[in-house]
């Protein structure tokens, strides 16, 4: 389709705006909304129903509810599996749409929502959906005169809140395996993204997901998500968002029912590209691509570049070429590879962190400017900063926008050191020929990815997440269910 296509389509869009609850849409108890507006031209998009501490009290009691009547929690994983798996297809057949929700929501490009968000989010649920009838439980290495059986059970009701970076991704990350356990889930999408999180509550119902299992309660995070952190009845909440958010959490979990709180958090990751690396071109159009692609938004950008010395004369302009290609463009526009940040509030934050490398006298190598004012959205310039020391602001903070800070190293100890340098631990990338330098340095790296020759690679079989206050807990593959189960250890003596 093209961008006219698009825009006319958007033009014709219905939105549900409502909350899901107990297999129904429903307004707000209080009857309040929030204004929702798109990033991609500044246009108001919906008055979102914005919950309070009375919805999560339903929506609570409704997943209880469901999780005691069993009509999900108490399926065989088999029948499970194929419910799941109808969702996941029902995901595809409304991708359009879906994309479409996404990019007026939150900004990135049309071409990346229908070719990345919406079939990444599908493959997370099948992929769980896949998984659940073929992991066994254990029995324990007793004496003759005793069976030890080491099961795991759905830990109950599971509340998830997300962020709005890969709004839809995000969610089923966590959907896929709570509910392929046998949870009963509440979603809370962020205030800047709630409509795909909104539409996809009614996929899951028509798919077969019974009332009560699969809830989604819009609004703000000081309100309907404190409600859901501090709620006694909920048993585990996993979250992706900033770190900050995360430290709250735990405290919310501590002064009430000591939840499980599973967290995925911010990040500062190292891209360190040695001398020695086997292709500059490809690892500066890899570090390009590691801070432009979805507008920087991303927990693993690669926003801390380490350069060996000897080569920064020679890969800096290849960096510089390579983000020429990273423009930004209407993200309605299918040719678009760099949209609207998620909205002018942010936008402000990341021009504050431009005008903070300058002052603290970082150079200034490209961008750094607000873009395409005349579309009305929140654009931006991909922006290098080069001459970074790792105690700048710019090198501490995460910016989630497209600002990259080069750091210059001599050697593979000072590389590392400056690498691990950060409260952060969720990715890390090194570019290297030398075997040997490849596993020393990955090892030595505090971060839940490493990624050698490459940035960002990886898919549903290997687990994510981060060290250190990137987070505990892992989504993705089989270790992902760990987040949603209890092991119970049962002894019969014979
Ligand atoms: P955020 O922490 O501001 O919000 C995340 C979610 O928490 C939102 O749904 C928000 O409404 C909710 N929230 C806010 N305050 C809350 C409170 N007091 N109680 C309960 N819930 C609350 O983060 P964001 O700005 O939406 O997302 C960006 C952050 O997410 C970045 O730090 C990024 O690194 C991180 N992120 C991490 C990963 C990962 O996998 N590690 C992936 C994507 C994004
Ligand atoms: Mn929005």
């Amino acid at each position: 389709m093209t961008r006219e296509q698009w825009e006319q389509r958007s033009r014709s869009l219905a939105i549900e705006q409502r909350a899901f609850i107990d297999g129904a849409y429903r307004d707000a108890v209080g009857g309040a909304t929030f204004a929702n507006g798109s990033p991609v031209d500044g246009r108001h998009l919906a008055s979102v129903a914005s919950c309070m501490a009375e919805d999560a009290e339903l929506a609570v009691r409704a997943a209880r509810a469901s999780f005691e009547r069993g009509d999900w929690s108490r399926l065989a994983p088999v029948q499970r599996k194929r419910v799941l798996i109808a969702f996941a297809d029902l995901l595809l057949a409304h991708a359009e749409e879906l994309a479409l929700l996404e990019t007026l929501d939150m900004g990135k490009p049309i071409g990346d929502s229908l070719g990345i968000d919406v079939p990444a989010a599908a493959n997370a649920i099948r992929w769980s959906a896949e998984a659940i009838d073929k992991v066994y439980d254990e029995v324990a290495p007793t004496a003759p005169d005793q069976l030890g059986l080491v099961t795991r059970e759905p830990v109950g009701v599971v509340a998830a809140i997300v962020p709005w970076n890969f709004p839809l991704m995000m969610a089923c990350w966590k959907l896929g395996p709570a509910l392929a356990t046998g949870n009963s889930v509440i979603l809370k999408p962020s205030e800047k993204s709630p409509l795909t999180a909104i539409r996809i509550a009614q996929l899951a119902f028509e798919a077969g997901i019974p009332a009560g299992v699969f809830n989604v309660l819009p609004g703000f995070g000081h309100t309907v998500g404190q409600a859901l952190a501090l709620h006694m009845d909920v048993d585990a909440l996993v979250f992706t968002g900033s770190t900050r958010i995360a430290k709250q959490l735990l405290i919310h979990a501590g002064e009430s029912n000591m939840k499980r709180v599973w967290l995925e958090a911010g990040g500062k990751s190292p891209n360190i590209v040695f001398a020695d690396a086997p292709d500059l071109d490809a690892a500066a159009q890899a570090a390009a691509s590691a801070i432009a692609f979805n507008q920087g938004e991303v927990c693993i950008a690669g926003s801390r570049l380490l350069v060996e010395r000897s080569i920064k004369a020679r890969f800096l302009p290849r960096l510089v070429e390579a983000l020429r290609h990273w423009r930004p463009g209407h993200a309605l526009d299918p040719q678009t590879r760099v949209g609207a940040l998620v909205d002018n509030a942010h936008l402000d934050t990341v021009l504050g962190f431009i005008e903070a490398g300058r002052d603290e006298g970082a150079a200034l190598l490209c961008g750094g400017r607000q873009a395409l004012q005349e579309t009305g959205g929140s654009y931006i310039e991909p922006t290098i900063f080069d001459g970074v020391d790792n105690a700048m602001r710019i090198a501490r903070e995460e910016i989630f926008g497209p600002v990259l800070s080069v750091i210059d190293f001599d050697s593979e100890e000072e590389a590392v050191r400056i690498a691990n340098d950060t409260p952060y631990g969720l990715a890390a990338a090194l570019w290297t020929r030398d075997l040997s330098r490849a596993h020393r340095v990955a090892r030595a790296l505090r971060a839940g990815s490493v990624w050698v020759n490459q940035y960002d690679g990886g898919d549903m079989t290997a687990p994510f997440g981060g060290f250190k206050q990137s987070g505990n807990g892992r989504d993705k593959s089989l270790h992902a269910f760990d987040k949603y189960t209890e092991l119970k250890a049962t002894w019969i003596r014979l």
